[in-house]
């Protein structure tokens, strides 16, 4: 069984979310499925048969934040898992690790698994465990939970670019060092029905971080059903 998220940035029509989520729940699974939508959608989702997160979160429980969503409330709203440090936060919006870390914390503290995104940027390619050590860093010694981390290398999201065999098998086995065999890792980054089989084939992988395809209704299927 492995754990198959959707990075689900739908921006389209309301239609298309009801089409989604009627075609997805006719479908058998035996893996865990977790679509997470922008929040502004949550509430559409309120009759899916699988398990339902979030993009992100805010760094506090409620309270005066105009525009920030509060985790209690995604978690009331039926979140059960939030995605924390996705790429396109830490480079469009500058989100650094001491904030990932805090939202890590209080989605902990409300019971949301989070599923933390690490990753290198084309630039820092040759680099990438140095980069890597520095995102899990404030995670290291910490009782890590049901936490999950996701390996999206930046430069394979919507590129169409899949690091080679040997690039994942070392990535993996280098977070997972770090991390413990126990926590699950997500691999992420160019994922379609084509090649998820042979990327979940690589040891160490426990399921996959999926953008482009999960909006694909056809492509989304196969692969839940792998
Ligand atoms: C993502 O958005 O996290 C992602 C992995 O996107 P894609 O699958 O399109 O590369």
């Amino acid at each position: 069984m492995k754990i198959i998220v959707a990075n689900w940035k739908m921006n389209g029509d309301l239609r298309f979310v009801d089409k989604f989520i009627e075609e997805i729940n006719s479908i058998k699974s035996k893996n865990i499925v977790v679509v997470c939508p922008q929040t502004a959608l949550i509430g559409r989702f309120y009759n899916f048969h699988y398990h339902l997160g979030a993009q992100n979160c805010f760094c506090v429980e409620n309270g005066a934040f105009t525009g920030e969503n509060s985790p209690k409330l995604l978690k009331q709203m039926g979140c059960k898992y939030v995605i924390i440090g996705h790429s396109e936060r830490r480079m469009i919006f500058n989100e650094q690790d001491d904030l990932i870390f805090q939202k890590w914390k209080v989605a902990t503290d409300q019971k949301l698994i989070p599923i933390v995104c690490i990753g290198e940027t084309l630039e820092n390619r040759n680099n990438w465990k140095k980069v890597i050590s520095k995102q899990l860093n404030l995670f290291l010694d910490k009782p890590l939970g049901n936490t999950i981390f996701a390996y999206e290398p930046i430069w394979s999201i919507g590129t169409g670019i899949i690091p080679a065999d040997n690039e994942i098998i070392s990535a993996f086995e280098f977070i997972k060092d770090l991390l413990g065999q126990r926590i699950p890792l997500l691999y992420g980054g160019s994922v379609d029905s084509k090649n998820a089989r042979s990327i979940l084939s690589f040891n160490n992988i426990d399921g996959l971080l999926i953008g482009r395809a999960s909006l694909k209704i056809s492509e989304f299927k196969k692969i839940i059903q792998i």
